[in-house]
């Protein structure tokens, strides 16, 4: 009896996302990818997000699905689009009943002098970095006010707590989604509700090499010197973040060890917003 208590309790501290069923935002790639590969791993249903070949988008869902015995969907929403969003959430409720834990992650990052900012791009920026989690937020709140749980974690950025040159709409949009994710979780505070916001510090993902790439043919230097640079800027402690960081903060937020997180703008930034 005694081992059997023993091996149900690790089989729940190893998966404690069963039964929860998630939505991650842009997570073709990246951050998003290492979110949604972290909750699958932890037993939890994934609906996956973003752009992509079909065919490496289906062999990832496939993987996901086959590895960690979970259901995994993909919805192929475009977060600039309130419509595209709200059928998104209606499909991630339809295929599992459920939609318990909501990543705002999918961004674009619009860089450079603020008077050379095209408006256009100003205008992406909030739209898919600020706006998208708000039309998601509104669709997935009233499901789990109906059954008083739920989990919502936006993908803010160390720009959503300081200012950076060069990154006027990225930072409006980053500071924009943390003041959202105070005002959500104040909202849901007396229900089992949070709301909570991740910021990281530079992540090498395909985002960051395709600056690294502009850069460097900019500047006439190697790519690997434009991320050396992007480091010696950004990181005290001098490495990326990696996304299986990212993705153990967001199991941990999304568990029930963490129900009175909420509310929180939490840096995973080597200590860049601690100067
Ligand atoms: P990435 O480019 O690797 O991934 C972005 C994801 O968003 C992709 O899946 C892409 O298809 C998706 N996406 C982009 N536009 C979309 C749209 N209109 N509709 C649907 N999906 C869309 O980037 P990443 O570095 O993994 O960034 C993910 C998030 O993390 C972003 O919000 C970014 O601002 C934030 N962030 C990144 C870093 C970093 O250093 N990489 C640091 C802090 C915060």
């Amino acid at each position: 009896m005694l081992t059997l208590q023993v091996s149900e309790h690790s089989a729940h501290q190893s998966r404690p996302l069963e039964g929860r069923s998630a939505i991650v935002t842009g997570s073709t790639s990246g951050i998003g990818l290492g979110i949604a590969t972290a909750f699958a791993k932890a037993g939890g249903n994934v609906m996956l997000n973003g752009f992509g070949n079909r065919d490496v988008v289906e062999e990832l869902r496939e993987g996901l699905a086959r590895n960690y015995s979970v259901a995994v969907a993909y919805s192929p929403a475009d977060m600039s689009n309130p419509e595209s969003i709200a059928a998104m959430v209606a499909a991630g409720s339809e295929a599992f009943g459920t939609v318990d834990i909501l990543v705002n992650n999918a961004g674009v990052f619009h860089i450079g002098p603020t008077d050379a900012m095209a408006p256009e791009n100003w205008d992406l920026s909030l739209k898919i970095n600020l706006s998208a989690a708000f039309h998601a937020i509104r669709a997935v709140l009233p499901g789990m006010k109906a059954r008083n749980w739920g989990r919502i974690i936006n993908i803010a950025s160390a720009v959503g707590l300081a200012g950076a040159p060069n990154m006027a709409a990225y930072a409006a949009a980053k500071h924009g989604i943390v003041g959202m994710t105070r005002s959500v979780a104040l909202e849901v505070a007396p229900t089992e509700i949070t709301a909570n916001a991740i910021c990281p510090g530079t992540v090498r993902t395909p985002l960051i090499e395709r600056e690294a790439r502009a850069i460097a043919a900019a500047q006439g230097i190697s790519v690997d010197e434009a991320l050396a640079g992007f480091l010696a800027q950004t990181m005290p402690n001098g490495r990326f973040v990696e996304t299986s960081e990212l993705g153990a903060l967001a199991v941990f937020l999304a568990s029930p060890a963490a129900r009175s997180i909420t509310g929180a703008a939490l840096p995973v930034d080597g200590g860049w917003t601690a100067r």
